[in-house]
């Protein structure tokens, strides 16, 4: 279908197909592509891989190794990379550490974190949600007094993606408790491997590990490690997650799943019009979706960087919403071959082996169940539609 990219953009989009195809290993491509998880190895294999041919930040400002790309040029390098099973760029590195350092950061914190950022020989961690501030953030408890040179990071922070990886993890701390909740909130870098950081996983529905929490008991933290003013932290989380604007709607991936769909599926639409329509429903709201992220990116090329557009919403609930729905047809379409699960690798003799595709089934519905909570859940997204948008 046609989306309305100029003769350019799709020969940008094949040139970096042929990349992404030609240069990521394909044995990490081919795991990726049969629904395994990609491991820290295949993470830090690629992205230093994407970093040597500055594909890897292309979104940094140029002199940090970015590219002067357009939003729509920037959607089809993650689309394209995501479609090719290339293990995406750390995205707390990539869309969310390193944007901060290099719009906020001091150009000592710059030269330090920046280019083992971009090259992922430093991983990094979100900490911001708590047990008692998620959607609420705000109310965050998780304090960093100054003691001299350094900051005393007592709390818990809870849901840290990949955090068992973690090397270093950048924390919104309270450094004003009587200052009004936004207010008293700072940005600060904490070296995972300090004493009295403990990490303890959480397993969760799917059988795997990917959040852990993360405990600070008097850490010391070095006063160098503070990213901008003190107490500035809100307006620099708040720059961060406006950062991940269209790229939480995952065409990329929803796409891949419906390709998967269609192979699967194939011989049986002929006897079952129901599959069918939920098929096609879903590839042309997928198609839709995307047609909403490009006009979204057209617009933000007009605007000043970092300018807060309330239609993202609208991206996050649609694309959560289209994941969850083509992982629960892939399900359906499956049956009871949906059942075999990615542990149970060994077929006992007699047995035929499960379909290709069956394997992580019914992991992956479980695990995008996620899809609506994290970066903002659904309700939360829907009331910011309501009140930006639809001004209730
Ligand atoms: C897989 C996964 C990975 C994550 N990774 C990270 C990470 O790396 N780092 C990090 O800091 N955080 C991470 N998070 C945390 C994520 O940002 C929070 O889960 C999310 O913000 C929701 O917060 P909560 O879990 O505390 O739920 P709550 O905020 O307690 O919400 C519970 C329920 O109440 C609803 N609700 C809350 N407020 C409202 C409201 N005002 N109106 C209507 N309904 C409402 C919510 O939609 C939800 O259904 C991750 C979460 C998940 C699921």
């Amino acid at each position: 279908m046609d989306l309305g990219l100029d003769k350019d953009e799709r020969a940008f989009a094949a040139e970096l197909r042929e990349f992404f195809t030609g240069e990521v290993p394909a044995e990490i491509r081919d795991r990726l592509a049969r629904g395994e998880h990609a491991t820290r190895e295949d993470f830090v294999t690629s992205q230093r891989i994407l970093n040597a041919h500055g594909l890897a930040v292309p979104h940094w400002p140029v002199e940090w190794g970015g590219k002067d790309w357009t939003p729509v040029q920037r959607h089809l390098w993650l689309t394209e990379l995501t479609m090719a099973h290339v293990p995406p760029p750390l995205v707390f590195n990539t869309a969310m550490v390193g944007p901060v350092i290099a719009t906020f950061g001091n150009q000592e914190q710059k030269e330090r974190f920046l280019p083992a950022t971009a090259n992922l020989d430093i991983w990094w961690s979100q900490g911001f949600s708590e047990p008692n501030a998620g959607s609420d953030l705000a109310s965050l408890k998780t304090t960093a007094v100054r003691d001299g040179d350094t900051f005393v990071v007592n709390g818990q922070k809870t849901w840290t993606t990949l955090g068992q990886y973690g090397d270093w993890i950048f924390c919104l701390v309270r450094t004003d408790p009587a200052a009004q909740q936004q207010r008293g909130i700072s940005f600060l870098l904490v070296d995972m491997r300090s004493p009295g950081v403990t990490v303890r996983p959480i397993q969760l529905i799917d059988g795997g590990y990917e959040v852990n929490e993360v405990f600070f008991d008097d850490v010391q933290v070095p006063a160098e490690n503070l990213v901008g003013e003190l107490n500035a932290g809100w307006t620099y989380a708040k720059f961060l997650l406006g950062n991940e604007r269209t790229s939480n709607a995952q065409i990329g991936l929803i796409k891949n799943r419906i390709l998967r769909l269609k192979r699967l599926a194939g011989p049986l639409l002929d006897g079952e019009p129901l599959l069918r329509a939920r098929l096609t429903t879903l590839e042309v709201q997928t198609a839709a979706l995307e047609m909403s992220v490009l006009r979204l990116l057209a617009r933000e090329a007009t605007l000043p960087p970092g300018t807060p557009d309330p239609d993202s919403s609208v991206l996050k609930l649609r694309g959560s919403e289209l994941q969850q729905q083509a992982s629960e047809l892939l399900v359906d379409v499956l049956g009871p071959a949906a059942l075999a699960y990615r542990e149970s690798g060994d077929v006992p003799d007699g047995f035929p082996p499960p379909p290709e595709g069956a394997v992580d089934a019914f992991p992956t519905y479980f695990n995008w169940r996620k899809a609506s909570i994290y970066a903002g859940s659904n309700e939360v997204q829907r009331q910011i539609i309501c009140k930006a948008i639809l001004k209730f």
